[in-house]
């Protein structure tokens, strides 16, 4: 049955009522100024038509409809020469049993909504309200005509109970919403089958006398409810009963209705209603479920092509399908091309064929079953649907990789009826991932290989420089000697060249010392002897160590001291470290004649030193690489001032250690200035605060 929800369409035409209550008095008329008998008016009356005109009436209107055709109920029974009771509760029950079949048909249905015959619960609507609106109506009339005295015969009874169901089943019909059916039946079938039923019911109802012939007929109307449209075979069927009662009431075929009401016409009048109530019974259903399967036929082909052309586009996926035991049911385009077979070659085998041995038994044993594809595969799905990779056999025999998603099919009781194998190809990025894999590989271990390369410099740095200390101190101490005269007097071109000597000879000593402190800085172990110590005496002291240096210079050297000790936690030698280079490095690049200003100042919690001068300043765009190790500017370079790159990188990681920054702003030509700045410790030796981020200077 579809499932499809009932889309309000407008009502049937506003002349609708008008024109079956025309038709209800042409035809009730008719029946009763023709009829001999009262059977023959009865068994025509077409109270179905009185409740087509009450659904397709407005509300409001309704009751007046019903009103009329009551009205027109009651003239049809008083043409019949009956008396006025009867007559009255005639068109009592007729409009009676109207209303509640209308009722019936319009319950659940929205206002303004044509109800329709297209559901299992519009047919049972339709068969409820043909049956219980004349159940309701006719034994009132009954009911009404006993307490008025007269006498009914259980005969006529169900006579007029019959002809009330069968007017209501046959004609309600024609009032209600029916899809049209997809057209499959070409004219001349149609043609064919409505001359089938026309000539059969002729030959059936005007020259035969057995009432076995009426079966004839079912065959005939049975081929129409397979082939033709709904609409079409409820006209068929209302065509078709109005001819064989018109043939009945007019004494002809085999249920001629007589001119008497004696017991035989009865009978026969009511056979053939009971005849003709079980043909509409029968192909009204019946022609709706055809209507029905052949509707879910055509959707289910379309969807059937539907699936196909999006399996046929998917150029790059392979879609397989198995049954429920593992046999290939299809196999599209896509897995054509990616695996080499034509569908034709692997429908019906296992998927097996497409997997290598080795790959088969290790998703056997992922799956933890036997090496079959129907149990892996229920296995495997029965966990996630999530892509795994797989490595297929082409037909060709090379294997690629496969990125495969598994999934069960199951029936709609939920029984696993299949599996979709999905797969796209994904070889290549396989590879580039090895590939990839492979070099970062490589790269680390290069990485590694350099580290270890560089942590062997250091050691080697380390040992060498440890080595030269000893006989270096040594070689100074006696060339001090020399120098002093402690050795006895040398010629004054003797005591130049030991000068020399000696002087180098410095130079290598502090070239050692950097790089011993440079190795402990690369290996993480400046392990520094912090202790309260006055910033004032570290430049004091570095000031001493200079003075003779300067007094071949012309230059004006001014130190600013603030009379407050400057205190900070640190260790002296480190810390001399890092004035004497900030010191030796304003002297070196500030040619003579010009002004180098050390100063020390206090601040809440910091001690700050200032080293600046007026010498030849730093690029500006090598600044950045100021304190990095090795680092010499290209004015150094080009002047040929020497140095090792070595001091300003190694007092940075000296300050860093004390929790200080040190930083420089320089114009090149103008000069250059370098700040350190170091916690400051109380008086008691104490932090006077606890230090957050510092702001780098430069
Ligand atoms: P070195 O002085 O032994 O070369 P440093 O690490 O102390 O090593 O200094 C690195 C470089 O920084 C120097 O070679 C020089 O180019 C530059 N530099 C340092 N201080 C100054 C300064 N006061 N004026 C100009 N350039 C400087």
């Amino acid at each position: 049955m579809s499932t499809q929800q009932s889309t309000p369409r407008p009502t049937l035409p506003a002349w609708t009522p008008l024109a079956a209550l025309a038709a209800v008095a042409l035809i009730g008329g008719a029946s009763a100024l023709l009829a001999h008998t009262w059977v023959q008016a009865v068994a025509v009356w077409p109270v179905g038509l009185l409740t087509g005109a009450a659904l397709a009436s407005r509300p409001a209107t309704r009751p007046v409809v019903l009103l009329a055709g009551g009205a027109l109920g009651a003239g049809t029974a008083h043409l019949l020469d009956v008396d006025g009771v009867t007559a009255l509760a005639y068109g009592l029950g007729a409009a009676l049993q109207a209303g509640l079949a209308a009722t019936v048909l319009l319950r659940g249905v929205r206002t303004r909504t044509q109800p329709s015959l297209r559901s299992k619960t519009d047919l049972r609507r339709w068969l409820v309200a043909g049956t219980l609106g004349p159940a309701v109506g006719v034994p009132v009339f009954l009911g009404i005509v006993l307490a008025d005295g007269g006498e009914v015969r259980p005969v006529a009874a169900v006579l007029i109970l019959l002809s009330s169901v069968l007017s209501h089943l046959l004609l309600t019909p024609l009032f209600l919403r029916i899809e049209p059916a997809p057209q499959r039946v070409d004219v001349t079938e149609r043609a064919l089958q409505w001359a089938a039923v026309g000539a059969g019911t002729i030959v059936i109802f005007v020259f035969q006398d057995d009432v076995a012939w009426a079966f004839g007929l079912a065959p005939l109307l049975v081929w129409g409810a397979l082939r033709l449209p709904l609409r079409e075979m409820v006209v068929q069927l209302a065509v078709t009963c109005a001819l064989v009662l018109t043939l009945a009431v007019t004494e002809m075929g085999p249920f001629a209705i007589g001119g008497d009401t004696g017991m035989a016409d009865i009978t026969a009048a009511t056979q053939l209603q009971l005849c003709l109530v079980g043909g509409v019974l029968l192909v009204v259903p019946y022609t709706l479920i055809a209507q029905q399967l052949r509707e879910l036929s055509s959707e289910a082909h379309r969807e059937r092509e539907l699936v196909r052309r999006i399996m046929d586009s998917a150029h790059r996926t392979a879609i397989i399908g198995t049954d429920r035991r593992g046999r290939i049911t299809l196999f599209n385009r896509g897995a054509e091309t990616l695996l080499g077979y034509r569908a034709d070659e692997v429908l019906g085998h296992s998927p097996e064929l497409l997997l290598p041995r080795a790959e088969l038994q290790t998703l056997a044993e992922a799956a933890g079953t036997a090496p079959e594809f129907h149990r892996i595969a229920r296995a495997l799905t029965s966990e996630s649907a999530e892509p795994r990779d797989w490595r297929l056999r082409r037909k060709s025999g090379e294997v690629r990789t496969h990125s495969v998603t598994l999934t069960q099919m199951r029936d709609e009781d939920g029984a696993v009826v299949g599996y979709v194998c999905t797969s796209e190809d994904v070889t290549a990025r396989v590879q580039r991932q090895d590939a990839l894999l492979a070099a970062l590989l490589t790269e680390r271990e290069a990485v590694e290989r350099l580290e270890q390369a560089d942590r062997m410099k250091d050691a080697l740095v380390s040992t060498v420089s440890h080595e030269l200390r000893t006989p270096l101190t040594s070689i100074l101490g006696y060339t001090t000697m020399l120098v002093d005269g402690d050795l006895g007097d040398l010629s004054p071109t003797v005591q130049q060249t030991m000068e020399r000597i000696l002087g180098n000879g410095e130079r290598l000593r502090s070239l050692v010392e950097d790089l011993l402190v440079l190795s402990r800085v690369n290996a993480g172990a400046l392990d520094l002897e912090a202790q309260p110590l006055d910033l004032r005496d570290v430049v004091r002291t570095a000031h001493e160590v200079v003075a003779p240096s300067l007094a071949q210079r012309r230059l004006d050297l001014r130190i600013e001291l603030p009379d407050e000790s400057a205190l900070v936690d640190g260790d002296v030698s480190m810390l001399e470290r890092v004035v004497l280079n900030l010191f030796t490095n304003a002297l070196k690049f500030t040619p003579d004649g010009g002004q180098v200003v050390v100063t020390v100042t206090l601040e809440t919690d910091e001690v700050v030193l200032e080293v600046s001068d007026t010498g030849l300043g730093i690029p500006v765009e090598e600044q950045d690489q100021l304190f990095t190790q090795f680092f010499r500017s290209s004015v150094a370079k080009r002047e040929a001032i020497q140095g090792t790159g070595l001091g300003l990188s190694i007092a940075r990681a000296i300050v860093d250690q004390h929790g200080g920054v040190i930083g420089a702003t320089s114009e090149p030509g103008i000069g250059s200035t370098f700040l350190v700045v170091l916690p400051r410790l109380a008086a008691s030796g104490s932090p006077r605060h606890r230090r957050g981020e510092t702001t780098p200077i430069a």
